[in-house]
């Protein structure tokens, strides 16, 4: 890549992660566990330092430290994660997305049966 930088790649990239990351949030729990909260907070502090874009990681980490991760139910991590990717495209110059119906927009394609089952798989993993 030369020094510019590819900027398709890297809008390629980000929509890619958004997805992935708007997607996990509307799969935790309702009520999560004291470790499911851990385990989403680690993931998102991971998420922005391991994030290919150095430039993007950076800005993120930022955000995260300005606006800490809100992990303490299904509807408060889509909200807060809604808010922190629109802080991203507030810098970009993009337009605000409407946060009120985020539970709606982001589907994983599974079935509820399968979103119980990561539940308790997850604390069955800790025994
Ligand atoms: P995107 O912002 O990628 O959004 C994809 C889709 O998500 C939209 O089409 C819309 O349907 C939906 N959406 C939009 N806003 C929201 C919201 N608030 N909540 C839920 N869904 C929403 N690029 C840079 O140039 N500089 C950076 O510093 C930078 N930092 C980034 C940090 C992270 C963590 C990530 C994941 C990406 C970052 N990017 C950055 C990439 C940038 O955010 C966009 O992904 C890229 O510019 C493509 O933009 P887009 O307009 O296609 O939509």
């Amino acid at each position: 890549m030369g020094k510019l930088g590819n900027e398709t790649a890297k809008a390629e990239l980000g929509r890619a992660a958004w997805k992935l990351f708007h997607t996990t949030m509307a799969r935790f729990p309702d009520k999560p566990s004291v470790d499911e909260s851990k385990a989403l907070k680690d993931y998102i502090h991971l998420f922005a330092r391991l994030y290919p874009c150095g430039e993007c990681a950076s800005h993120f980490q930022q955000i995260l430290k300005k606006y800490p991760p809100q992990v303490s139910s299904r509807s408060s991590a889509a909200a807060w994660a809604c808010f922190v990717h629109n802080e991203v495209n507030i810098s970009k110059g993009k337009p605000v997305f409407d946060c009120a119906n985020i539970g709606d927009w982001y589907d994983c394609g599974c079935a509820e049966e399968e979103k119980e089952s990561m539940a308790k798989h997850g604390s069955q993993s800790e025994r």
